[in-house]
Parts: C-alpha cells; structure tokens; sequence
C-alpha cells in the first residue's frame, strides 16, 4: 500500500493557515518594494558545495541538516536549506557586480532535515532580503527599520523584540576566539560532545548551542563586546544611534552569533516569547567576507530572512480576500442568464460566486456561507421586464434595478 500522507516535518498548507502565510508573503514583498528591492527567484537544489563551502562545515546546516542526493548524472546537488547563499550564488553567475547596489528579496520553500516540533519543520517557507554593496552602517540600519516595519505592518510590533549584537571585523573576531578558546578549555569537562568538537573547529558556534549544559558555560563567557577593536565599536555606535533616530526599540544581546560561519559587524535577531522554544521569527546579519569567499570580489553584504510560518502562527487572521457578490438564478429557465451575467461581472472586475445548483433558498444559504455581500437574483418575470434583484445581504434590503444598470449600480 501507498502511505497515503505527507513526509514527516512537511505539511499540506490550506485555508485560514494558507491563507496567514500568503499574508506574510504579500506584507511582506509591499514592505520591501518600497525600500526598492526587487524578487528573484533561483533554484530549489543548487550543487551542494555552494552550500557546504559556505554556511561553514561546522554549523548544524551543513553537518547534519542538509537534503543532499546524487542525480542520474552523477552530480552531488542538495535542495536549499537556506536562501543567501543561491542568492549570492546567483549575484556573481549573472555578473550583478556591475551595477551596485543590487537589492534582493526573495521567498519560497527551504529543507531542512531536523526534528520536526512546533515551529520547526523539514519544508518550511522563508522570505528573505539581501543588500549588496553598501558598506555603511547606513544598509545596517535600513535593513533593520525594513524587517521592523514588516513586523510592524503584520500588527506584531507589540510581541516581538530586535536582538542585536556586533562580532566586529575580523580582527576584533580573532581576539575574541582566542579569549573565547582560553575560556572554553577551561571548562572542557562541562560542555557538550558537540561542543568540545566546535572548540577544535570553530568555537563561537559553542556560544549558540542549545544544550542546557553548554549554555551554563557560556553564562559566564567573555563578552565579545570587550574585544571590538576602536572602528568596529564606532560602526556598531552607529548603527545603535540610527535606530534611535529611528525609534525602533531594541535590546543589546551579547550571545547573539548566529549560527552561519559568514557574519561580521552587525547580527540581529526578532525573537517572540510566544512560540516557545522556536522564539527567533527573524535573522540576518552583515556578511562582508562571504561574497569574496564565494568567488564574486569584494562586495559587502546584508541580510535577513524570516520563518513565514513561524511569522504566520503569530497573525490572528490570515489575508482576507474580498467579499464575493453572489449571482442567484430562481430557476431553470435562467440559469442561462445568471451565467452570462455572472461573466460579465466577473469581466468587470467583480469577485462571483454562483452556487452552482439548487433553489433559491439553498442558494441564499450558500451565498451567506461565502460570506457574500450582495446578492444578484434572477427571475424570469423581472427578467422580461429587463430587470434584475439587487439583495444587501447585511441590511436585508433589496431593490428592483435595470439589467444595463447592474454594473454601475455594485460599483457604488
Ligand atoms: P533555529 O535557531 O530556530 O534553528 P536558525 O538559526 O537555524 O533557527 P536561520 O537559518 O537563521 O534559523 O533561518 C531564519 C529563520 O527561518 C528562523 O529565524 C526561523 O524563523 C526560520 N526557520 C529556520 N529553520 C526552520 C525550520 N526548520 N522550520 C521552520 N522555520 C524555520
Ligand atoms: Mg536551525
């Protein structure tokens, strides 16, 4: 027997929860038009190495997450467990560097192969930007004020809180890891397996572990912001002082690394207390060195990208569409009639819902069912006299209107 259901951690997205991540979607793309970003979609798979060389070998993406399969050619290809680095990908295929600064948003389906739990899923949605070429704590700022308006437009600014922290350049980077290491391999003994492993191989990964134990240790860590060299304190100060220009209330974490090996100066994190362990809706940061990494040159670049159902289990109410007007034949002999009319509304830009079968009564009833407006009753002595019904369907009241006059009279 077929097993006839979904793949453990994927889901069938339908109605009212369909109809929260459209929302999230449709909020979100208008927010960041605005600021003059444009979609772009790249593939679902991409070589693996794009994803293996870049997210970093020790981060939980690569070493254990990722939907990695041989095709019939033979080529090593892995679907998509995150958006920038296609995205980036993309920006040097295609030779964008010749025109800076290139703004990218995208949105669609990632894999990840986790424990499936509430907020956490093996096919999930992201939409997220990307801003390359701007060096200045300007792009940090904007990038910030445009994933908080987004928030903000979706009617979650009371629930959600920015998490910011700087790593610096990488010169302030090195001098935190070696504080960091020194720390660490003092309390060798208490950390987790994993963890004694990121200690060899990249240990600012310790300081984003979820173990209990591990976050004990790193309870008592050094800060990194005592080891920010003078010019990435002073981009950091920037950064914190347009936000305060801007109003967008904030709080300094500084555990805050993300869990990508590409990020310097500015990371920052929307977090909820609403959504239990899987709090982080939103995440991005600065990653000036990965574009090189990658083979593009020096551009710098920012980023975010939002969990749109995580974002979505927050909304109270999903995209409503518009009220339908329901176009009502009372019998056979004009069912003909309500077709065509139904046509031309719809032709003339009106949403139409036509209760394909019954009596006038059955149809009333489907019609209040999708929550229709108006309705449009046909019969055939009001037809001879070249007149149809109009029914509010709110207030009850209904009137006798010319046919030719039908459109003219729903526009008002
Ligand atoms: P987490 O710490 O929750 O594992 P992450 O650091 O792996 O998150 P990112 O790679 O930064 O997450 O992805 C950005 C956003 O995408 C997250 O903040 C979250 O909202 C969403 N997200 C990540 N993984 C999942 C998942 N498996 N299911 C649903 N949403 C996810
Ligand atoms: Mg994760």
């Amino acid at each position: 027997m077929i097993k006839m259901q979904s793949v453990r951690g994927t889901y069938d997205l339908y109605g009212e929860p369909k109809r929260k991540t459209k929302k999230v979607v449709s909020v979100g793309e208008k927010v960041v038009e605005k600021y003059g970003f444009e979609e772009i979609e790249t593939p679902i798979f991409e070589f693996t190495e794009v994803f293996s060389r870049n997210l970093g070998d020790t981060s939980d993406i690569v070493t254990k997450e990722m939907y990695c399969f041989e095709d019939r050619g033979g080529e090593s290809l892995t679907l998509r467990p995150e958006g920038t680095a296609g995205a980036i990908r993309a920006f040097i295929s295609n030779g964008m560097q010749q025109n800076l600064p290139v703004k990218l948003y995208y949105h669609g389906p990632m894999f990840r192969y986790e424990r499936p739990q509430k907020g956490r899923q093996r096919q999930f949605t992201q939409f997220g930007i990307e801003l390359l070429g701007v060096e200045t704590p300007q792009a940090d700022i904007e990038v910030i004020a445009m994933a908080y308006e987004f928030l903000e437009k979706l009617g979650l600014q009371g629930a959600v809180l920015v998490e910011i922290n700087s790593l610096g350049d990488s010169e302030s980077r090195n001098a935190y890891r070696e504080k960091l290491v020194g720390y660490l391999k003092e309390h060798f003994d208490e950390l987790s397996p994993e963890s004694r492993i990121r200690l060899e191989r990249n240990p600012l990964r310790v300081l984003d572990s979820k173990e209990e134990c591990d976050k004990k240790v790193v309870e008592n860590a050094p800060l990194y912001s005592d080891s920010l060299n003078e010019s990435s304190r002073a981009f950091f100060a920037k950064v914190l002082q347009g936000l305060d220009k801007l109003n967008i209330k904030y709080r300094i974490n500084n555990r805050l690394v993300r869990g990508l090996d590409y990020y310097s100066h500015t990371v920052f994190e929307l977090v909820t207390d609403k959504l239990g362990a899987q709090g982080t809706v939103l995440a991005g940061g600065r990653y000036d060195g990965l574009i090189e990494q990658m083979g593009g040159g020096k551009v710098a670049g920012i980023g975010w990208a939002c969990g749109v159902e995580r974002l979505a289990m927050l909304l109270d109410k999903g995209l409503e569409s518009l009220r339908p007007i329901a176009v009502i034949p009372t019998g056979e002999d004009v069912e003909d009639e309500a077709l065509l009319t139904s046509h031309s509304l719809r032709l003339a830009g009106f949403t139409v819902e036509m209760g394909y079968s019954g009596n006038l009564k059955k149809r009333m009833i489907k019609a209040n069912k999708a929550n229709a407006c108006k309705a449009v009753i046909i019969g055939s002595d009001e037809l001879t006299k070249g007149e149809v019904v109009i029914k509010d369907l709110d207030s009850g009241e209904q009137k006798n209107i010319k046919r030719d006059n039908l459109i003219e009279e729903l526009q008002k």
